[in-house]
């Protein structure tokens, strides 16, 4: 690996990769608005010099350098969360302003940072001629502030497309992650029995029994465990929503929803959560209640249509794992110190990487998870030119390692 080399052309490219963003960020797109800004990234790839250049079903954006057998791959998401309210940002969201060593605008931590990083990475390895072991892609994904993963699941599942390692391009403030939490969405159906409301005797209330229920959950959520090393810490469940209907004002209503967020440590999956639900409700005395976890089912930009439930793993890789192992060394090769070894608290694409289909992933990305869907987002240039140069090395790296 060429260090200086590496070091010089994203320090070269400094200004590049803030430029790039600021275009990046100055197109709008939301999950399953991305055509333009996917076209707009198409253009950046080809020009950066990489090959193979294309979109798949979803929409999601494709490129490579390097011709080996292994694919390593750096994924972006290029969707992003809506902007909130508008009277709160102090520039534009979709600005772009380059200021004081800062790009601003929606996306610029989470994770537009990330995508423009990557392009200067593939321009940085295409002019070295990298030609190790790896196939070097650079993926550009869709839909994932509506569900993580389900590019991914996509990718792998329909379009066979099987990488051996993947670095998810999320905020880490230049940190190397290796998992995080999971998370699943569950809905409770529970009826009752309506009847005149001037006597309440004669019904069976729906809405006491979601009170029941929620307060069964809030005891629940205080008796979930840690996990055994502590790294991701804890799971919760919180009560996110609760419907009342009933056939009027005066009556006892017949039907109940409650909608819950859970979150889920190592050793915690779908079945078991639901499992925990069901006793939960059960020893509360709720009766005629039913548990399921919801579908996601949003038509992605090209028209394509891919569900899945609402259900997203738990991922961690070991410490010693050579992928950990490889990205210590190439930052540590390039900064002259160790990287901070950590985890996310919020959900990415490892969930189906990792999560699902056990391909293993680390976690770089300029930027800061603070950021993420907060008015007035920023990231800095200095981020930037650290992920780009730590990106080029990692193949490097990785080939000495593996
Ligand atoms: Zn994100």
């Amino acid at each position: 690996m060429d260090k200086k080399l590496i070091l010089e052309k994203a320090k070269q490219y400094r200004d590049y990769t803030a430029k790039n963003l600021s275009e990046i960020i100055k197109i709008p797109g939301f999950s399953t608005t991305e055509k333009e800004r996917v076209a707009l990234l198409k253009k950046m790839c080809e020009e950066a010099g990489m090959e193979d250049v294309h979109l798949d079903g979803l929409g999601s954006l494709l490129a490579r350098v390097g011709n080996g057998k292994k694919k390593l791959v750096f994924d972006a998401h290029i969707d992003t969360v809506g902007v909130g309210d508008p009277s709160q940002w102090k520039t534009p969201p979709h600005s772009g302003l380059i200021k004081d060593g800062l790009v601003y605008g929606r996306g610029a931590s989470d994770q537009l940072g990330g995508a423009a990083s990557m392009i200067t990475a593939g321009r940085i390895l295409k002019e070295m001629a990298y030609n190790g072991d790896y196939q070097v892609w650079f993926s550009f994904t869709v839909l994932e502030e509506d569900c993580d993963g389900l590019c991914w699941k996509y990718l792998i599942e329909e379009e066979k497309f099987i990488p051996d390692f993947a670095v998810s391009t999320e905020p880490t403030s230049c940190r190397l992650y290796r998992g995080h939490r999971g998370r699943m969405e569950i809905q409770i159906d529970i009826k009752g029995v309506s009847c005149h409301g001037s006597a309440p005797e004669r019904g069976d209330s729906a809405a006491y029994k979601a009170a029941r229920a929620a307060l069964a959950l809030e005891k629940l959520n205080a008796e979930l465990q840690p996990d055994d090393d502590g790294f991701l810490g804890k799971g919760t469940i919180v009560v996110s929503q609760i419907k009342v209907h009933g056939p009027s004002q005066c009556a006892v209503p017949d039907q109940a929803m409650l909608y819950c967020d859970r979150r889920l440590t190592w050793g915690e999956d779908d079945k078991l959560a639901i499992a925990q639900v069901e006793d939960a409700l059960r020893k509360a005395g709720v009766d005629n209640f039913t548990v399921h976890m919801p579908e996601y089912s949003q038509p992605a930009y090209t028209g394509k249509l891919y569900k899945q439930e609402l259900y997203f793993p738990t991922w961690k890789i070991p410490a010693d794992h050579v992928l950990v192992k490889s990205g210590v060394e190439a930052y540590s090769e390039l900064f002259s110190k160790a990287p901070v070894v950590d985890k996310w608290t919020f959900s990415t694409n490892g969930v189906a990487i990792c999560g699902r289909h056990k391909i293993p992933v680390i976690g770089f990305g300029p930027g800061d998870e603070a950021q993420a869907h907060a008015p007035n987002e920023i990231t800095r240039i200095d981020d930037l030119e650290i992920a780009a140069a730590f990106y080029a090395a990692l193949p490097y790296m990785l080939e000495k390692q593996a």
